[in-house]
């Protein structure tokens, strides 16, 4: 890997956000990642880089220069996620721009390339922050025991690497002028352990419950496979999304990129209808970022009422069908 050290960057107060695509398009998170690096930069005094690094670098780097960056380094390598790359692009530019923090997303990806660069930078790693407080030192929140409790992590050094739970930063609004440059690095091709050669989705398809707007998720109230037909009816009639909670994925009535919760996705949909779901710790980690939660339960006391906004405390095999009239 070699390495074009043009541009040493502001090795004072700096900070590196890594943006994340898939598929031709920048993810969401992306913009996650850049409000969580803005305040922190904002806190340690620097500017705000982003890492652009494969697929479409120039349309991705256009919407990010509509948020709140300072300086985007585009590396223009190959079309999706790629271990190698982002480890050997990330390492060049961290070395290039030496920011005092760099902050990835909390994804699939993210987890994959970060401890690889911290080992070779040297960089203090946490994960899974949902905060972050840069104004003496580095302090992170993240959460333990399932989401029951909040810690906060000092962290030691002057540099760290950080990923940030997407969900938990809202984006924040462009502030001033964005350069927009390439950066140099000779990828080693021969040092890329593993290439990506094609994508192939998982059972399930393409749904990506992220992304939905509104998402009718069921739990084990249901009792039996046939009935989901009754959960799919209300999302066709509401225009939503199915997913749901981890003992139907488990019973494999439903694939796996489809369970909401600790173990599965995290979703902050506009409307979140929880449907004989209980509301174990474990599922709400999942859902808790909802903007409007409807229970649908028999059991009055069931947990999932603490976060609900709406509840109906009644037989899922009445109400559904009966919002199903409703909304067709
Ligand atoms: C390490 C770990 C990770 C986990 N990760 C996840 C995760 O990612 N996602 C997840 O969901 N869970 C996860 N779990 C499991 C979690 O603890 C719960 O067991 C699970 O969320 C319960 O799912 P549920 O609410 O569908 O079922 P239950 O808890 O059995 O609840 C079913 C609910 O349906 C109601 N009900 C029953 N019949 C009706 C009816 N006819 N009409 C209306 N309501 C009815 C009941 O009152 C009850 O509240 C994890 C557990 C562990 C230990």
């Amino acid at each position: 890997m070699s390495v074009d050290s043009g541009d040493n960057g502001n090795g004072d107060g700096s900070v590196l956000a890594v943006a994340e695509h898939r598929r031709g398009e920048l993810r969401d998170v992306s913009f996650e990642v850049v409000t969580a690096a803005r305040s922190l930069a904002d806190e340690t005094g620097g500017d705000l880089h982003v890492a652009v690094i494969g697929g479409d670098v120039e349309a991705f780097a256009d919407r990010l220069s509509l948020s709140a960056v300072d300086r985007i380094h585009t590396v223009d390598h190959g079309e999706e996620f790629d271990h190698g790359v982002y480890t050997q692009a990330l390492s060049a530019m961290d070395e290039t721009l030496r920011p005092r923090y760099v902050v990835a997303p909390n994804t699939v990806n993210g987890l994959d390339y970060a401890p690889a660069v911290a080992e070779r930078r040297d960089l203090s790693l946490v994960t899974d922050a949902i905060g972050l407080d840069g104004d003496d030192g580095l302090a992170v929140t993240r959460e333990m025991y399932g989401s029951k409790v909040e810690t906060t992590v000092a962290v030691e050094g002057d540099r760290a690497l950080v990923t940030v739970r997407d969900t938990e930063f809202t984006p924040a609004e462009k502030r001033g002028e964005v350069t927009v440059e390439p950066f140099h690095v000779e990828i080693d091709e021969a040092a890329l352990g593993a290439t990506v050669r094609g994508f192939q989705e998982v059972g399930g398809g393409g749904v990506d419950v992220t992304e939905a707007d509104v998402l009718v998720s069921v739990g084990r109230g249901i009792e039996e496979e046939d009935d989901l037909n009754l959960v799919f009816d209300l999302a066709e009639a509401l225009d939503a999304t199915v997913s749901a909670s981890r003992p139907v994925v488990d019973n494999g009535w439903l694939p796996k990129n489809r369970q909401i919760g600790q173990s599965g996705k995290v979703v902050t949909p506009n409307v979140y209808i929880a449907v004989g779901i209980s509301g174990a710790v474990q599922h709400v980690a999942g859902m808790k970022g909802a903007d409007t939660v409807v229970a649908i339960n028999t059991d009055p006391d069931a947990p999932i009422y603490d976060i609900a906004d709406y509840g109906v405390v009644d037989d899922l095999f009445d109400v559904v069908p009966e919002l199903i009239e409703q909304f067709s």
